[in-house]
């Protein structure tokens, strides 16, 4: 992998505006691929694990957030390192093959994958059916609920990067949760603030200096903030 310039970013940006999450991902993951994988390929938890060490290239290591206290619904600061939520993730180079045997039922599978979030439903029970189907190697065909929780739930321990869970402690009321974070999501809602302000600096300098898009975007970003500084003084 490798780090991206402010010009491919906002050329992310931009092409990812329209599109689903899943896509956003794989669009990141296309433009920082130094050499060629098949970023679809990759398992969830591997695809994250991806995205996890982009983000600390590209914004550094701190995460903060803000999470919302499910018992008295105040907000709730979250802090950590992206270290901290990194694990192993399985190797794409071996698609395993899961097997379960439950209450009669003996079914194989595999992980999802990031082409497999691809166009799935908007409804979460709808998308969840249809993500375990893709998913299914035998045994398909309508398996009672408990049997396919039992496949999520090794899917979910085969798998750890792509469910991540971050410990929160409520300030104002003392309630303790595991809150899930998404990266795709963080990452993004990152980016988008940065070009929106990216996009504000290099009017600023092009208005000032008449100096072009790329000669802001090339520029460090030290550079430009001395010149920033300097148009607004
Ligand atoms: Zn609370």
């Amino acid at each position: 992998m490798r780090a991206l310039s402010a010009a491919e970013l906002l050329d992310v940006w931009e092409r990812g505006a329209p599109l689903s999450w899943a896509r956003r991902a794989g669009l990141l993951m296309e433009a920082s691929q130094d050499i060629s994988t098949v970023a679809s390929a990759l398992s969830i938890g591997a695809r994250d694990a991806w995205l996890l060490r982009l983000r600390k290239q590209t914004f550094g290591s701190d995460v903060e957030g803000v999470a919302v206290c499910p018992a008295c619904r105040d907000s709730v600061e979250m802090r950590f390192a992206v270290d901290d939520i990194q694990v192993d993730a399985p190797s794409s180079e071996s698609p395993h093959t899961f097997t379960l045997s439950q209450s009669g039922w003996n079914v194989a599978f595999r992980l999802p994958t990031a082409a497999d979030l691809a166009d799935l439903p908007n409804e979460p029970d709808a998308a969840r059916r249809c993500l375990l189907d893709r998913c299914m190697t035998s045994g398909q065909g309508s398996l009672p609920d408990a049997v396919l929780d039992a496949v999520v739930a090794k899917m979910a321990e085969a798998d750890p990067q792509a469910d991540v869970h971050v410990a929160l402690q409520c300030p104002s009321c003392g309630h303790h949760w595991r809150a899930a974070f998404d990266i795709v999501s963080f990452f993004w809602t990152e980016i988008h603030a940065w070009a929106c302000r990216m996009l504000r600096d290099v009017h600023t300098l092009a208005s000032a200096y008449g100096w072009k898009e790329t000669d802001v975007l090339a520029m460090s970003p030290v550079r430009r903030r001395w010149y920033l500084g300097m148009v607004n003084s």
